[in-house]
């Protein structure tokens, strides 16, 4: 029935195999004394084991056997819309996706610019549907409490794109305070939210979480992003899933948050920086991150705001040459519609939308020296790996 699988060491071995990458002495001193590397014979001290599978609490899974979410999966399966797929199955996997990005209470009273329901299920079906077609078999979707996570209104898509998979988020996006609903209660609400979504399902849909996700903006751990990020770092810990975190790039927060993972007991081969990818001015950086232990999200093709994309896919190129493609993953952070700005304001981000990666960022990355075994890394592979843990 379950079989409880030994956790795959072999990658972090080999990143702290050296305490000191070269690429450290690389780094400016603010940010090389920083960065906390992992110890090389921490693994006993952190994430899971038998106790906390069989502890009194866990939900009942479909077997009838009383365990986390771990228990309910296989030992390669992965969460989506419309339940577990091996992870084998997965294909080529967009790590950091939207389907809608809402302001829940202003579109609640303000519904007009939303317009008909029926329509925007149909536009969000017409667009998702196109990805089979380009070689993309599953999405991420990242959009958590922040970003009007509507997991019925996913859940009716997925049902009419049978050849999506498509995984959906836990977690709080926010830059700066905590949502006030959990202002004055204690933090260990917010984590309980997070595991429930995982190990029982959310708001009586039946589907799970497959992802964590929180940010980092450019202010930084401030208090209250520091502790979504330690709520975010509880629940993954408790469950096996894996984190995906929003950064400002150019902040270079990766040590900070490296940081409190650590102390959280975090598995970090299964975090992914994302955003990295605006951060063209500076490899070195990115590389440090990446022989660190994160997958460096270049998630962002399409919005040319925060860098071309020239930029972006010659930053991935030469990551790829500096041997790092086991360290990347490749998303557009789009959507079928959000309402952060006003209708129009985004035209001009012609690329930005979900076949840029498989029409212009692959045949760049061909042409530029990048072989496919390294692409598949990025979009097959890694993946697999971060989602299920294999
Ligand atoms: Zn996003």
């Amino acid at each position: 029935m379950v079989r409880l699988r030994a956790r795959s060491r072999a990658p972090r071995a080999r990143l702290t195999a050296s305490r000191t990458p070269p690429v450290l002495n690389r780094l400016p001193r603010s940010i090389a004394g920083r960065v906390s590397w992992w110890p090389a014979n921490e693994a006993g001290g952190q994430a899971w084991c038998h106790d906390q599978l069989s502890a009194p609490g866990g939900v009942r899974d479909d077997s009838g056997v009383e365990g986390t979410r771990a228990m309910s999966l296989g030992a390669h399966q992965v969460q989506t819309v419309l339940g577990p797929v091996d992870a084998g199955d997965l294909g080529r996997t967009l790590m950091h996706e939207h389907v809608f990005v809402l302001t829940a209470d202003v579109q609640q009273n303000y519904p007009e610019e939303w317009g008909d329901e029926d329509a925007r299920v149909a536009d969000a079906v017409r667009r998702l549907g196109e990805l089979p077609g380009h070689g993309i078999s599953t999405i991420v979707d990242v959009t958590v409490i922040g970003q009007g996570r509507d997991i019925s209104r996913v859940k009716r898509i997925a049902q009419q794109v049978p050849g999506l998979n498509i995984v959906v988020a836990t977690g709080c996006y926010t830059f700066d305070e905590v949502p006030l609903f959990f202002w004055r209660r204690p933090p260990s609400v917010m984590t309980e939210f997070f595991v429930r979504d995982i190990t029982e399902g959310i708001a009586g849909t039946g589907v799970k979480a497959g992802m964590l996700k929180c940010a980092v903006d450019e202010k930084g751990l401030t208090p209250g992003v520091e502790r979504v990020l330690r709520s975010v770092a509880q629940a993954h810990v408790r469950t096996n899933t894996p984190v995906t975190i929003h950064t400002h790039a150019a902040g270079r927060h990766g040590p900070a948050i490296l940081e409190v993972l650590r102390t959280e007991g975090a598995d970090l081969d299964r975090v992914v920086l994302g955003h990295s990818g605006d951060l063209v001015a500076d490899p070195d950086y990115l590389q440090a991150m990446a022989e660190a232990g994160f997958t460096l999200g270049m998630d962002r093709f399409g919005i040319d705001h925060f860098a071309t994309f020239e930029d972006r896919s010659a930053l991935v190129a030469e990551l790829c040459r500096r041997g790092l493609a086991d360290r990347m993953v490749l998303s557009h952070d789009t959507c079928c519609y959000i309402d952060w700005f006003a209708p129009g304001s985004l035209d001009d981000l012609r690329q930005w939308h979900y076949l840029h990666v498989s029409q212009d960022v692959l045949p760049y990355l061909r042409d530029h020296g990048v072989p496919e075994d390294q692409i598949d890394a990025m979009l097959v592979r890694n993946p697999a790996r971060i989602l299920s843990g294999a």
